[in-house]
C-alpha cells in the first residue's frame, strides 16, 4: 500500500480524528443495535491507538437523516455498545465520552478536554448537510477537533464527503487505520497480483450494476463465474429464451461484448448449465430443474442455479489459488433458492489453500448464513466501496491519504 498507515505514525499523546464506519443497523425505533459487526470490525484501529496513549475523537455517519438531526439516527445506543466492547477489547474500562453534535461548542470543547487513552464520539456526521457536500468550511471545523487524521471508514471511502476528503485538506498527516489497511491490501492483491490460478464469482441481480466490475476482472482473472439473476442476460445473449426469468433486454449487447471480450482474453466464462425454475417469485413456488441450453417454458423463472452447476463451481474453486465473491447465486433470502448460494459459500471455505476473499452486501449474508466466515480470508465490509475498487477505480478516500 502507498498510503500512510496508522502504523506508520509516532501517536503517544496525539488526538486523533477517527473517521470510522458505525452505520449500524438499528431497530425501526432507533434505540437498539440489531448488527454489531461494523463497531467490531474497528476495533483493532481503536486498541491500537489506545495502547500508544492516543486520545480518539471518533466520528460516523448512521443512516440517511438528510441533512438534520434526528433522534432516529443518533449515534446514542452506538456510545453504549462500543463502550462495552471496548473493555472487553482493552480488558479494562476506557473512558467514551459523547458531544451532541459533531462541529461546534460542543465537539470541540469535549474533544479539547479529552485526556489521552479516551474517547470520545460525536453525534452523526449527516445531520449537517455539509457532510455530504463536501463543505469546506465543515470539514475545517471537523479538523480542528485533532491533530491527525485517520480513515478507518472503508465503506465510506467511494464518497468524497467532508469527513472522508475534505478533512485532508486541513489536517495532515492522513493515514489509513488497520482495516482501511487490510481491505486495500487484500483487495488490491487480488487485483494487482493475485496467486493463480484467480476464479472470481459474480452474480447477484443485474448486469448493470456490476457490469464494470465484470469488464475489469476480465483482465485479471483465468476464470469468471456468472450466478445469479445477471446470467439470464446472458442466457439471452447465447440465443436461449428465459421466461419470465429477470433479464434486462437492454443489456444483452453488453452480454454478449462479455461474452466476447472473455473469449479474446483466455478467460474461461462459466455460466450456469442447468437452475432451479420456479412458477412464481415466492418461497413456496412449485420448482422444476431446467437446463440452460433448452428454451424455458414461457411462464417459469430461474431462481437458483442446478445441481450440475454447483459441481462444476465446486470443481473451479477447489483448484483456485484467489477466489474473489460477490452477489449470490438465487433468491437466496427464499430458503428453498438459497441452495446453490450456500453450496458456493462452502465450496470457498473447504478451499484452506486459496485466498478467499467476500465483496461485500449480499455475499457477507451468505457466508454469515451458510456459517462459514471464519473459514475466508477476507470479508469485506465495504459493499458499494468494494465494487467500484473492483472495477478499478480510484477511491476518494484512499486517494486523500497522505504518501508513504
Ligand atoms: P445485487 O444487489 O445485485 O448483488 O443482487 C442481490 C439480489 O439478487 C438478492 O436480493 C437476490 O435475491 C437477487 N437474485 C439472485 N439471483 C436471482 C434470480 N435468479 N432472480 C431474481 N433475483 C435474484
Amino acid at each position: 500500500m502507498s498510503k500512510l498507515s496508522i502504523r506508520d505514525l509516532d501517536l503517544a499523546d496525539k488526538r486523533l480524528f477517527v473517521r470510522v464506519d458505525f452505520n449500524v443497523p438499528l431497530t425501526e425505533d432507533g434505540s437498539t443495535i440489531t448488527d454489531d459487526t461494523r463497531i467490531r470490525a474497528t476495533l483493532p484501529t481503536l486498541r491500537y491507538a489506545l495502547e500508544r496513549n492516543a486520545s480518539l475523537v471518533l466520528a460516523s455517519h448512521l443512516g440517511r437523516p438528510k441533512g438534520k438531526p434526528n433522534p432516529k439516527y443518533s449515534l446514542r445506543p452506538v456510545e453504549a455498545r462500543l463502550r462495552e466492547l471496548l473493555a472487553a477489547e482493552m480488558g479494562r474500562n476506557v473512558p467514551v465520552f459523547f458531544a451532541s453534535d459533531c462541529i461546534g461548542d460542543p465537539a470541540s470543547r469535549a474533544a479539547a478536554a479529552l485526556p489521552p487513552g479516551q474517547v470520545l464520539l460525536l453525534e452523526n456526521l449527516r445531520f449537517h448537510a455539509e457532510e455530504e457536500a463536501n463543505d469546506p468550511g465543515f470539514s475545517q471545523q471537523l479538523a480542528s477537533l485533532a491533530q491527525v487524521y485517520v480513515n478507518d471508514a472503508f465503506g465510506s471511502a467511494h464518497r468524497a464527503h467532508a469527513s472522508t476528503e475534505g478533512i485532508t485538506h486541513f489536517l495532515q498527516p492522513a493515514a489509513a487505520g488497520l482495516l482501511m489497511e487490510k481491505e486495500l491490501t487484500y483487495l488490491g492483491k487480488a487485483l494487482e497480483s493475485p496467486e493463480k490460478p484467480f476464479v472470481a464469482i459474480i452474480g447477484g441481480s443485474k448486469i448493470s450494476g456490476k457490469i464494470d466490475v465484470i469488464d475489469n476482472l476480465l483482465d485479471k482473472v483465468d476464470t469468471l463465474v456468472i450466478v445469479g439473476g445477471m446470467a439470464y442476460t446472458f442466457q439471452r445473449a447465447l440465443g436461449v429464451t428465459t421466461g419470465k426469468s429477470l433479464v434486462e433486454e437492454d443489456k444483452i449487447e453488453v452480454a454478449r461484448e462479455a461474452l466476447a471480450k472473455a473469449q479474446a482474453k483466455g478467460v474461461q466464462l462459466l455460466l450456469p448449465v442447468d437452475n432451479v425454475l420456479a412458477d412464481s417469485f415466492s418461497p413456496d413456488a412449485n420448482t422444476q430443474p431446467w437446463d440452460s441450453s433448452i428454451n424455458f417454458p414461457a411462464d417459469w423463472q430461474g431462481l437458483d442455479i442446478g445441481p450440475k452447476t454447483i459441481e462444476k463451481i465446486s470443481a473451479i474453486v477447489a483448484q483456485a489459488r484467489t477466489i474473489l465473491w460477490n452477489g449470490p447465486a438465487g433468491v437466496f433470502e427464499f430458503p428453498r433458492f438459497a441452495v446453490g448460494t450456500n453450496a458456493i459459500a462452502r465450496a470457498i471455505a473447504a478451499n484452506t489453500a486459496a485466498t478467499s476473499i467476500i465483496g461485500g452486501g449480499d455475499s457477507v449474508s451468505a457466508v454469515n448464513q451458510a456459517g462459514v466466515a471464519d473459514k475466508m480470508t477476507h470479508i469485506s465490509t465495504g459493499g458499494g466501496a468494494s465494487l467500484e475498487f473492483l472495477e478499478g477505480k480510484k477511491l476518494p478516500g484512499v486517494e486523500a491519504l497522505t504518501e508513504k
